[in-house]
């Protein structure tokens, strides 16, 4: 692919340690050009030590945008100017717009979990759910059904603590909310799975062919046939997790939606214009080996 970069180009970047192995700039790129803006997407690796210069160069550079990967999610928010409701609650946040020197950070994930899910013709309003997993990405997820009052949140974790500390959080934000920690608990989780409308795979179980479901057999009994499955698992073209709920007849919506939607509000932050969503998607799959 060509450029003509000019003299007046705007520069969207994404700092993050390591980024070599983003597809954002394919994805962004394809979208500016399609679009005919004058923009261009690059990556910067950044050291964990350097976010504050970093974020200097954003102001001193005008650089018009930015998206922020791991680990910098949650480091770059002191330095910004304004933050969205979303991203605070987060605590982390992935898009940057530079407004004449003034940064704004926002948290794309829950909307590119929220549509995602829309497409699937799945309401979140009101839904029990249950979150394998307690990351980055359960945390996007978790805001977002608190956001949508869910009826309850059930999440669960192998890592000590995690899962514990995002219920704290959770509680802490939304004090009438039903959110429990079933780590430790696994009657709680089988009961939690029972009710489920939606289950969702934090972890990065999936992503190697030999991996195991996220769940056991007993527990993925438990899920409803009415109920959904939501895997954040986008690199691989079809999942285990997917082949199963097929033949349980039970809805399965796999995470490479979220990761283009995300990218998709990221575009509309910084350009004010809708990207064509199409071919974003098809950058995407062709980068994923997933077409
Ligand atoms: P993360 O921060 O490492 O969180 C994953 C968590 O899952 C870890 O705490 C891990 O614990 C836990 N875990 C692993 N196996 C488990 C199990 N069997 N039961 C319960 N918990 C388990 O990772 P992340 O950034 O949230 O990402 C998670 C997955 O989502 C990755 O595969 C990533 O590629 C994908 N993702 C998708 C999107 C998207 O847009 N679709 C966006 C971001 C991430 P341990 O640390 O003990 O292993």
């Amino acid at each position: 692919m060509t450029y003509q970069i000019s003299g007046k180009t705007k520069i969207a970047c994404l700092i993050g340690w390591p980024v070599s192995h983003s597809f954002s700039p394919a994805m962004h790129n394809a979208a500016f050009q399609d679009a005919n803006l004058d923009y261009v997407y690059i990556c910067f690796p950044v050291k964990p030590e350097r976010i504050p210069e970093a974020i200097s160069g954003f102001r001193a550079l005008d650089i018009c945008g930015a998206n922020v990967t791991i680990p910098h999610k949650e480091a770059v928010v002191p330095f910004l100017d304004e933050v969205s409701d979303e991203a605070r609650k987060i605590g982390a946040v992935n898009t940057i717009l530079n407004h004449e020197g003034s940064l704004a950070g926002f948290n794309t994930d829950v909307y590119g979990y929220s549509k995602s899910l829309e497409l699937h013709d799945f309401d979140m309003i009101g839904v029990h759910a249950v979150i394998i997993g307690a990351g980055g990405v359960a945390r996007a997820i978790a805001i977002g059904h608190a956001m949508t009052n869910a009826a309850s949140i059930t999440i669960t974790d192998t890592a000590a603590g995690k899962a514990g500390a995002l219920v704290s959080n959770l509680r802490e934000l939304y004090p009438s909310l039903e959110v429990r920690d079933a780590s430790r608990d696994p009657g709680l989780l089988i009961k939690s799975l029972v009710r489920a409308d939606i289950v969702i795979n934090a972890t990065p179980l999936g992503m190697k062919e030999t991996d195991p479901l996220f769940l056991d057999s007993n527990q993925m009994e438990c899920i409803s046939p009415s109920a959904a499955i939501f895997d954040a698992i986008y690199n691989v073209k079809e999942t285990k997790l997917e082949k199963t709920c097929r033949a349980r007849h039970i809805k399965y919506v796999g995470g490479l939606d979220m990761l283009l939607y995300q990218g998709v509000r990221a575009f509309e932050i910084w350009t004010e214009q809708t990207p064509n969503i199409p071919l974003m998607k098809k950058v995407l799959q062709e980068k994923l080996g997933t077409c």
